[in-house]
């Protein structure tokens, strides 16, 4: 038995992304989509720009220490109807190149493409056109992780972003998987 070709792909910073192809000008400054308010001592940072990366800005952190880190932070309500809408947009271009696509979240597939005749040898390029045909049609970025295995698939598209393509296969995998903390791997935990 040969085997599978995975991918998984993950929508880069979504929410964010979301808000920033919206409204432009925010793709320039630092800028966190945020759950709450800063004001109740609760809110928290469901996901940044890239402008905001450099500050050490976390998701999950709170708007108050995030505002300690990056004081110039921008900071947007979600829009979660909106992100539904977009979700459906790219889930749409996935079904077009497989129909074997499941979904894991608002912003996280999985595909099975080994029956795709011919993608033996052309799983990056393959993986490389996903990318293209997500920023082309929806102005969002993706990273993709592609391995015969759903959990390495996944690691991989957390490795390298935004818009990039990661191979883990049986050749690199020890390289590029055994220096990654246990933590990394899906479902296990702290
Ligand atoms: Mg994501």
């Amino acid at each position: 038995m040969s085997d599978r070709i995975i991918l998984h792909a993950d929508l880069n910073a979504f929410y964010a992304s979301v808000e920033c192809l919206l409204r432009p000008e925010l793709k320039e400054v630092p800028m966190a989509v945020v759950a709450g308010l800063e004001e109740n001592r609760h809110g928290v940072i469901l996901a940044k720009n890239e402008a905001t990366k450099k500050y050490g800005v976390k998701t999950a952190e709170l708007i108050s220490q995030a505002k300690r880190k990056c004081p110039g932070l921008q900071t947007v309500l979600p829009h979660h109807d909106l992100y539904w809408e977009y979700s459906r947009q790219v889930k749409a271009v996935y079904v077009r190149f497989t129909n074997q696509v499941e979904s894991f979240s608002i912003d996280e597939c999985w595909m099975d493409v080994t029956d795709i005749p011919s993608i033996q040898g052309n799983e990056e390029r393959f993986a490389d056109a996903l990318r293209d045909a997500v920023r082309f049609e929806t102005g969002l970025t993706i990273s993709v992780g592609v391995s015969w295995n759903k959990v390495f698939a996944k690691l991989g598209s957390d490795l390298k972003k935004p818009d990039a393509t990661t191979m883990i296969t049986r050749d690199n995998f020890k390289g590029k998987v055994w220096p990654l903390p246990a933590s990394d791997l899906l479902l296990v935990g702290q």
